[in-house]
């Protein structure tokens, strides 16, 4: 799976992704995270990338030429294959496990990181499949939204993680909030681990996890609980 971040900061990008599970999968080759430098393209004799925005108002916006030019660049290189270009903005679809399930099945991701006041919307209807947002907020740049979405996808990525079981049972993923864990040492600060996990006795070690993960999500998110519930009776 390759992913292309368009972006005035590619070094954002690149530390934070080159390290750690991700950085080891694109060393891998299991998935490609290329970050592509929008001022590159600029035909502006200054190396400008924003202008004003026309009718007035605060800050500027990243303007048509340069984006376009890269956005064609990346899209001559792009390997055959499903290709789903994303616009990181706060105006749209929120991001969550489901999303990025679907975007998983993609061969090729591109993602649009807007700063300033974002973009020139002729940007977003002449290249962009799709908004999304992680979250209700605003942030200064695209970047962080794009490194949280490649993130999250690349994880469900065949090769990524050791075993499809490390996902599969995660918080979201299961339909339920994680139960707690524990390592050695067996007691800390006086605190010991929970005995059914030292028994061995693995059906009552399962017992006792979705207990807790019940508990844990009844309390903490009552909307998953009860989706939870819901499908355990269909
Ligand atoms: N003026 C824009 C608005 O009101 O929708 C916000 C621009 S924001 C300051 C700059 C850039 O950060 C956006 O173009 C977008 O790429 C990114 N961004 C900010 N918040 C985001 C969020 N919640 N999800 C995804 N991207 C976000």
């Amino acid at each position: 799976m390759k992913f292309d971040i368009l972006t005035l900061f590619p070094e954002v990008i690149d530390a934070v992704l080159g390290s750690s599970i991700i950085g080891r999968a694109i060393e891998n080759g299991i998935i490609s995270v290329e970050s592509h430098n929008i001022r590159d393209y600029t035909k502006d004799k200054h190396k400008k990338t924003d202008d004003t925005p026309y009718g007035g108002g605060k800050g500027m916006l990243m303007s048509t030429q340069p984006i376009c030019d890269c956005f064609e660049a990346v899209k001559e290189k792009l390997p055959d294959g499903r290709t789903k270009v994303i616009y990181a903005s706060p105006r749209g679809r929120i991001f969550n496990h489901e999303i990025a399930k679907e975007l998983s099945q993609y061969d090729n991701i591109v993602i649009l990181c807007g700063h300033y006041e974002g973009v020139d919307e002729r940007v977003i209807d002449a290249i962009v499949d799709e908004e999304i947002s992680i979250g209700d907020y605003v942030l200064t740049g695209g970047e962080i939204p794009a490194c949280i979405m490649v993130d999250a996808i690349s994880r469900l990525v065949p090769g990524v993680l050791s075993d499809k079981e490390c996902y599969e049972k995660e918080s979201i993923a299961s339909g339920l909030l994680e139960y707690p864990q524990y390592t050695r040492p067996r007691v800390f600060n006086g605190v010991s681990v929970p005995e059914v996990l030292l028994s061995g006795h693995h059906e009552n070690i399962d017992k006792w996890r979705l207990e807790k993960s019940l508990e844990l999500t009844k309390a903490r998110r009552p909307d998953l609980y009860e989706k939870y519930i819901e499908n355990q009776s269909k």
